[in-house]
């Protein structure tokens, strides 16, 4: 036995298990199998798969396989639980979360212990972070249960939603899926990853204990193709997912056109930036918990240090000396920090990326020491002499492996930070403000820690940009990913009107009437007017068939012109709110000065009447200068998370927003997309009517008088559909509505999934005198949280 002088002088810490006891009799007593919840009661296990400890590799369960059917009877419960559970008072919905929050605050300990002998990671993790974490979120959905009706007005609960969550967090990726879709009113199917079903499970008792009404809350165990059951299932309304970024792609396919309200919470690569001013030792604090926190098994892990060349030595040095005492091992001592990877699988893919980044050239370092014997065990890994384009800098590794690179200038930094095609989040350490803050304002990220790492709270959003998909989840922005707007009432004026075929006509065409000169209405590219690239155009033909003008026929080399401006013109979204609000006034105003002739040509175009031609151009004015005050108004958000910090909630333009118009409503249908989109600092290439797209083209000189940056606004007229399937493709573009036929809105949706772009695509017709409001800015921008500590 060591003696205690020697234990004094290497200060070697005694094992602390924590007990197991009722885990092992709870699973006891489930010897013969876990079945799926559904409509509040276990049914009878069918073919089981293995759930196994990856600390020790111990099988500890077996959980049904569902399929095709077993998913069907979950939605089937779903949607009968829905009409009441729904109809519920907010207040009695609060009651039923509260309820949850407070048992799952009861069993605390259970859970912890059961998610870490099911995940591997340590007991001090699942204690102390992921299940208090669950709990508050119970606990602050409660109260968006009561307040949804007061603060979300004019919405409604999504319906039914299904739900995939991974192995990571699993007991917290379900509370971040549950409390939110219950809060609002919705019913959910729930699918937990594979490898860790167990608290899921667990919870499906809790919700029995809790009284919660059957059919509210169902779960069904199984792999991808369980996953990939719910998300085809035609009566799920909504797909929640949080997983790899692959995964995210396929299931974006899956729903497109379908019309299923979807969320994306996907991989990241995310940077961890340390400026030379930064106070040292506690970015190692912080380097340990961004990515040997949970084993490096984090979507948000800071897998990519950043560090400032004249300290990046010194910081590695410190690094080091922290990393030899990191202790790996049993999940469930409570002095272990970094327990076990998830599962074989997951360890294999470690190994392999690591060990071709060394073959690329990177160096590695781990601190002397043994791992335990049996399990599933990576050492924590610290990687230099890596490229940004090699392997290692690139691809997500999900496991305890720190990738350091260097930079010289904040301006480097922040060009090493956004070298990714991830953008989840990013933590920033350096103790001047105005340089923390300007990296938060400038990195591609959904989160932002300053001088802090991994902080999560129900009350911040939460989610990426980029490849690491849309949608948040925590807050205010997260609940209204479970809410859908009630569909306008009042009369629609407008019919659907079918695309028209496009007749491409040689060179300028024969010019309308008899005078000879070009009055072909050409493209509007970078604040100029742009021939077509195809040297086409087409005939706009009033209703009687009668040709009223020409327009250019644009292609997809053109809508590449278009973005390459519009990217160019990103200074918009930089600018003043109050500058920007000033130039949209303006366009109002030279639009109202030019009524008549807009009122002209629409009549021209569309037959219409005197009065609903000028009513047109009316609405279209108002909703012009709407936005104009919305411009400064649109606020973010300080989030009531943690003391001592400050949560900001920004909202933050996509950067350049595609805009596919609908044929019908020429000039407010163009005016109703384009404008809250500007407003809100993003640059637009607009594909107009194909039908009538005159009044688009004329819009240019109202553009140019207004003092509208040159490719603020970038106008490209043509076929719809193939406009509309360019900009899906493009990965220029970051977000993408789309206003037209139920085929054309699928087309996009499914393109889209290659850069996994924000689509909100609507089927014609709608009632263009009602499409104003917040729900066009909230979907014109992305928020961004920042967290930023204060006090010594
Ligand atoms: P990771 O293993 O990296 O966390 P995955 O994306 O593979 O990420 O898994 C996340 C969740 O998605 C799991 O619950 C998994 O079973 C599920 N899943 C895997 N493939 C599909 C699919 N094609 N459709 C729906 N769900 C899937």
């Amino acid at each position: 036995m060591a003696k205690i002088t020697d234990i004094l002088r290497t200060m070697e810490y005694g094992p602390s298990p924590e007990s197991d006891e009722h885990v092992r009799a709870w699973l006891a007593s489930h010897r013969d199998g876990f079945g799926h919840f559904v409509s509040g009661r276990f049914l009878k296990p069918g073919a089981l798969f293995d759930v196994n400890n990856p600390a020790t590799g111990e099988r500890i369960a077996g959980v049904t396989q569902g399929t095709a059917a077993d998913v069907d009877a979950a939605v089937r419960a779903a949607r009968k639980a829905l009409p009441k559970w729904s109809g519920l008072s907010g207040d009695a919905r609060a009651r039923h979360l509260y309820a949850l929050a407070r048992h799952v605050q009861k069993r605390e300990r259970f859970l912890a212990v059961l998610e870490s002998v099911d995940n591997g990671k340590p007991i001090r993790e699942s204690r102390d972070i992921d299940v208090p974490l669950v709990a508050r979120h119970f606990y602050h959905h409660a109260g968006w249960a009561s307040l949804t009706a007061s603060e979300f007005p004019g919405h409604r609960p999504v319906g039914v939603c299904g739900q995939i969550i991974p192995w990571n967090f699993p007991l917290l990726m379900l509370a971040w899926k549950i409390a939110p879709a219950l809060a609002a009113g919705n019913t959910v199917v729930l699918k937990p990853a594979e490898f860790t079903p167990l608290t899921a499970l667990a919870f499906a008792e809790i919700c029995i204990e809790a009284g919660l009404p059957p059919g509210v809350v169902n779960i069904v165990t199984g792999d991808g193709s369980t996953g990939a059951a719910l998300v085809a299932h035609e009566a799920v309304d909504k797909i929640a997912f949080t997983g790899s970024t692959e995964v995210g792609r396929a299931i974006r396919q899956a729903t497109a056109g379908t019309g299923k309200k979807l969320s994306l919470e996907l991989g990241g690569k995310s940077p961890f930036v340390v400026f030379e001013d930064a106070d040292l030792d506690s970015a190692v604090e912080g380097v340990v918990d961004a990515i040997w926190f949970n084993q490096g098994e984090v979507c948000c892990a800071g897998s990519r240090l950043l560090a400032a060349e004249s300290i990046a030595e010194k910081l590695y040095a410190k690094l080091r000396a922290r990393m030899a005492h990191l202790r790996v091992g049993d999940p469930l001592d409570k002095s272990t920090d970094v327990g076990a990877i998830v599962a074989p699988v997951q360890l294999e893919r470690i190994t392999r990326l690591v060990d071709q980044g060394v073959r690329e050239g990177a160096k590695i370092w781990r601190a002397p020491g043994a791992l335990p014997e049996r399990g599933c065990f990576y050492p924590p890994t610290l990687v230099t002499d890596v490229e940004p384009a090699s392997t290692l800098a690139r691809e997500e590794i999900f496991g305890p492996v720190l990738v350091t690179m260097t930079f010289r200038t904040p301006d480097e930094a922040i060009a090493l930070a956004n070298n990714s095609r991830y953008g989840l989040s990013a933590s920033v350490w350096t103790e001047n403000v105005n340089r923390a803050l300007e990296f938060a304002a400038r990195v591609k990220a959904g989160v932002v820690w300053i001088n802090s790492t991994n902080l999560f709270d129900a009350a911040a959003g939460f989610g990426g940009y980029r490849e690491s998909g849309f949608g948040r989840e925590g807050g205010r922005e997260g609940l209204a990913e479970y809410l859908v707007a009630d569909a306008p009432k009042g009369r629609t004026n407008a019919k659907a009107l079918a695309p028209p075929a496009l007749t491409a006509l040689p060179g300028q065409g024969p010019a309308p009437g008899a005078d000879a000169i070009d009055r072909t209405a050409k493209l509007y590219i970078g604040g100029k007017q742009a021939r077509p690239d195809s040297g086409y155009c087409y005939a706009v033909l009033d209703p009687k068939g009668a040709a009223v003008g020409l327009a250019g026929l644009g292609n997809r080399k053109d809508v590449r012109n278009a973005v390459e401006a519009a990217t160019k013109a990103s200074s918009w979204g930089a600018a003043t709110a109050h500058n920007r609000a000033q130039v949209l006034y303006y366009v109002a105003e030279n639009l109202e000065a030019r009524a008549t002739e807009f009122a002209e040509r629409l009549r021209a175009m569309t037959g219409a009447s005197l009065r609903e031609a000028r009513e047109e151009v009316e609405t279209a004015v108002r909703r012009t200068f709407y936005y104009a005050g919305f411009a400064d108004k649109y606020d973010g958000a300080v989030h009531a998370t943690r003391t001592r910090f400050v949560t900001l909630a920004m909202n933050e333009p996509w950067g350049v927003m595609g805009l596919v118009c609908p044929n019908e409503a020429p000039l407010l249908g163009f005016v109703s997309l384009v404008m809250p989109a500007i407003a809100m600092g993003n640059c637009v290439v607009v594909a107009p009517s194909a039908a009538y797209p005159l009044s688009a083209t004329d819009f240019y000189s109202v553009l140019d008088t207004s003092d509208v940056p040159a490719g603020v606004v970038n106008i490209v007229t043509g076929d719809s559909a193939t406009l509309a399937k360019a900009l899906a493709d493009h990965d220029g573009v970051d977000a993408l509505w789309y206003v037209g036929s139920a085929e054309g809105a699928k087309a996009v949706e499914a393109a889209s999934a290659a850069n996994l772009k924000a689509t909100w695509t609507r089927q014609a017709p709608l009632d263009w005198r009602e499409a104003q409001g917040r729900e066009f800015l909230r979907r014109a921008t992305q928020v961004k949280n920042i967290w930023t500590p204060y006090g010594e």
